[in-house]
């Protein structure tokens, strides 16, 4: 039965250009929520942390930020996301505030994609009642959480507190949904940060291994985000309708 695929990533990283060199290779797609006012004018390069003089690190790896004009080429053919300008947490600012900030970065991207942008991933997956009205109103299509669904048509309720099926790590989930998605002809959803797989061959050939297997599944289509939200949201609208 064929089902479908979808992917996202956050933070606009350095090493979103490997992992965006793959997702060309096997034809994949995907969405990048990207906060353009953490990017400056050049690139830093990722690195590993020196204990004592570094602050925030994961595990140990720094990682490089790309530079506001390496936007356009990076994501070439990539949907591009909302994650506010700088990153900022629902209800650590005005919710006033924070709204314009995820449409600061939206509006920024919309001018670099040349496309509207309707998609927004959480900072640090955190959303307050406010600010998910605020962010149905203001017009997007969905705002991922870090939340997980068993099955993503079936079990999000609330696109505007979107869950995925797994993080990419969790590969026993990502490969007991990816499985229950193919059964059911629904939708798997995986998400991440490309830093997580630091400079570790192992990760990186992890991932491609599963983009590999995915590109010679001829039951899986890619899709992108916004796309699966629209079949959640239409799903929804159909069982409000229906009941
Ligand atoms: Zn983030």
């Amino acid at each position: 039965m064929k089902f479908k695929v979808c992917t996202c990533w956050d933070d606009g990283v350095v090493n979103d250009i490997r992992l965006a060199g793959l997702f060309r290779k096997y034809g994949a797609k995907a969405t990048f929520n990207l906060n353009p006012g953490l990017l400056k004018e050049e690139r830093t390069e990722s690195r590993w942390a020196d204990p004592l003089h570094d602050g925030w690190a994961c595990r140990g790896f720094c990682t490089g930020k790309l530079a506001l004009r390496d936007v356009p080429e990076v994501y070439a053919g990539f949907e591009l996301a909302s994650h506010c300008w700088r990153h900022e947490n629902a209800g650590s600012i005005p919710d006033a505030d924070w709204i314009k900030a995820a449409l600061d970065a939206r509006h920024w991207l919309e001018d670099v994609a040349q496309k509207p942008c309707l998609g927004f991933a959480w900072p640090c997956g955190i959303s307050t009642p406010g600010t998910v009205a605020a962010l149905r109103a203001a017009g997007f299509a969905y705002g991922r959480s870090t939340k997980t669904a068993d099955d993503v048509l079936r079990d999000n309720p609330e696109p505007m507190t979107l869950k995925s099926n797994c993080h990419f790590q969790d590969t026993r989930r990502f490969w007991s949904c990816y499985k229950a998605a193919r059964e059911s002809g629904g939708v798997f959803y995986f998400w991440g940060h490309s830093y997580e797989m630091m400079d570790y061959d192992r990760f990186w050939e992890q991932m491609e291994n599963a983009l590999r297997y995915i590109a010679e599944d001829p039951d899986a289509e890619w899709i992108d985000v916004v796309d699966a939200a629209r079949l959640v949201s239409a799903r929804n609208a159909g069982a409000a309708a229906g009941a």
